[in-house]
């Protein structure tokens, strides 16, 4: 079979790039070994951050440090065996997360954010997914003055970038979510996100829009890639799939297939759980919460409240340990009625994170017809779209809608 494009990974990523090639025209074949949003695109929070100018950085202080380091911050976690082999990516990260690098990431970021809700409108409203979508921003809950101090000192940057936060009274925020406890001090509302009931069933309603346009969504392993001729093929179930380009949108998995070709890049993952529960009687939610200094976020979900879990630094495929869920669980029982768990074990994802916090997306160095879409770290739900429609830009010769330049693989 010959394609125009082979797009490998249909998570939200290889999703959006595959329709956004197949809306103009090209022939797409959109390859994974499972169904389209099973994996990382599944098992988030569901947030388009569209205001996430800051970075999750990597924290700075002493004590912030100690107590990561110490366990005391559920937000945080790290297997003892993956520290040695994370030292020079951990270095690179908390370089890239010094303050007076913070300001430039807000630019660059902002960049892409600013199509982030406009993008995923477009691709919803083309295939029907828009009643996943809600808007009512998310409500960031503090239980100490220190932390609602640090949030507040984001204020003016974000007025910068024309977004909306505002502090509201633990009495307002009972009003906007009624059954929440007041067991915090202080809550704001970042108002420009949007989020959506079912990450997963948004990829995968984006997927089965494809073949709409001319493309085709098949099962494959994308290890058997291989140069042919003066393109590249790849083993599907349906034989092997021929195409002058192909896209790497592997996400935690990217660099499996890429380091046989010679392609390098210090990808790590962020590893992330989740769990779902029922709510008590009427309890419900409107918005997701994030309870920062719980470190855990709870949305509203088509399977229940989700609460999805901070990071923990493992290696991708080393055994689950899901001690932030359990800590965590603790604390959200606190501030929302949630009945048992939906689920007998927790889901487990990996966010793929580059330690500058930037994703790659663009050309692969050295490999003509390669295209690299990957790292999307804390926000790949939020940048799959744009991050199709810039791919579909600089592969198709055009003016980017953004500048690509922050994003090329070669800054590494
Ligand atoms: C707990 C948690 C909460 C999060 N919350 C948010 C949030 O609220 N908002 C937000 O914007 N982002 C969030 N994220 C991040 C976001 O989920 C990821 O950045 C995003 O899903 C990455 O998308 P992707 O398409 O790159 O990867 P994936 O969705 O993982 O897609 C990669 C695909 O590649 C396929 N694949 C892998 N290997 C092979 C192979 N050999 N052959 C064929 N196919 C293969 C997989 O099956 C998969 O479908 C969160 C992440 C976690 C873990």
């Amino acid at each position: 079979m010959k394609t125009d494009t082979i797009v490998l990974g249909a998570g939200i990523v290889g999703t959006s790039i595959a329709l956004n090639l197949a809306e103009r025209g090209r022939s797409v074949v959109l390859v994974d070994r499972r169904g389209p949003g099973e994996e990382t695109s599944y098992g988030n929070a569901g947030l388009v951050e569209r205001a996430s100018i800051y970075p999750t950085a990597f924290p700075r202080s002493v004590k912030a440090l100690l107590d990561v380091a110490l366990r005391r911050n559920p937000g945080a976690s790290y297997h003892w065996s993956a520290l040695p082999g994370l030292i020079p990516w951990m270095f690179a990260y908390w370089r890239a997360s010094a303050p007076a690098r913070i300001l430039d990431y807000a630019r660059v970021m902002d960049s892409l954010l600013v199509h982030t809700v406009t993008e995923h409108q477009r691709l919803s409203a083309a295939s029907g997914a828009g009643h996943f979508f809600r808007e009512g921003g998310w409500l960031k809950l503090y239980r100490t003055e220190g932390g609602l101090a640090s949030e507040r000192a984001e204020f003016p940057l974000a007025r910068h970038y024309g977004l909306t936060a505002r502090e509201v009274s633990i009495h307002e925020a009972l009003e906007l979510e009624p059954s929440l406890r007041p067991v915090f001090t202080g809550a704001v509302l970042w108002s420009d996100p949007h989020s959506v009931s079912s990450p997963g069933g948004v990829t995968q309603t984006y997927a089965a829009h494809l073949p709409q346009l001319g493309g085709r969504v098949l099962r494959g392993d994308a290890r058997t890639l291989a140069r042919f001729c003066a393109g590249w093929s790849v083993k599907t179930e349906e034989g092997a799939v021929e195409a002058p380009n192909v896209v790497v949108a592997l996400g935690p998995w990217a660099m499996d297939v890429l380091r046989p070709f010679g392609v390098n890049l210090p990808l790590q993952v962020k590893r992330g759980y989740h769990m779902h529960y029922r709510p008590e009687g009427n309890a419900s939610l409107a918005r997701p919460i994030l309870d920062e200094e719980g470190g855990y976020v709870i949305t509203p979900m088509q399977g229940g409240i989700r609460l999805t879990t901070g990071v923990e630094f493992a290696g991708r495929d080393a055994p689950r340990s899901p001690v932030q869920l359990d800590q965590t669980e603790i604390l959200a029982r606190g501030l929302f009625p949630l009945g048992p768990r939906a689920e007998a074990e927790p889901w487990m994802g990996s966010r793929p994170a580059f330690p500058d916090m930037l994703p790659v997306i663009g050309a692969a160095p050295g490999q003509k017809g390669l295209w690299l879409a990957i790292g999307h770290q804390h926000l790949g739900f939020t940048l799959g779209p744009i991050t199709g429609r810039l791919l579909a830009d600089m592969m198709d010769g055009v003016t980017p809608v953004v500048d690509p330049a922050p994003f090329a693989a070669t800054r590494f």
